[in-house]
């Protein structure tokens, strides 16, 4: 266990060192603004959503390595999916860090499990899900600006 915890660090630090998708995407069709008070993290997602599909997403913010590598990752996860299964995605992402049972047929979230040991954290909890909760924001088409306020 130790082991996989270490393993998921690495790759929680990596992202939030080299954050992949940074930047502002002019091509854009949804933009918001996100922030976590509690941690001062901030975020902004970029997305263009065409025919019903996130063609591409990218952030720009400042915060905690937990909040910046969440929204790298997102970005990366979300990127080629329906609207419906980025929906389903952000279901599953939230019930992994805030340690929901899992349904019998919730999708392999992949890289993102590496958020599993977050939900022992709910002071954590808010900075991993700043990024999701902004996209789904983003998503919906609503809402320029949203705070991440689920907590365990
Ligand atoms: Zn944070």
């Amino acid at each position: 266990m130790t082991d996989l915890r270490e393993l998921y660090q690495e790759v929680i630090l990596d992202h939030s060192k080299r954050p992949r998708n940074f930047g502002e995407l002019p091509e854009a069709n949804r933009r918001v603004d996100g922030q976590n008070p509690l941690c001062g993290d901030q975020t902004t997602i970029y997305l263009k959503i065409a025919d019903g599909v996130v063609q591409d997403a990218h952030f720009v913010g400042a915060g905690c390595s937990i909040s910046m590598a969440s929204a790298s990752m997102m970005t990366e996860a979300v990127k080629g999916k329906t609207v419906a299964e980025a929906e389903a995605l952000f279901h599953h992402f939230h019930a992994l860090i805030t340690g929901e049972e899992r349904d019998d047929d919730a999708p392999d979230l992949g890289k993102l499990a590496v958020f599993s040991g977050v939900c022992e954290y709910p002071v954590r909890v808010k900075c991993a899900a700043l990024a999701w909760h902004t996209f789904k924001a983003a998503l919906e088409g609503h809402g320029e600006h949203v705070t991440a306020e689920e907590s365990k």
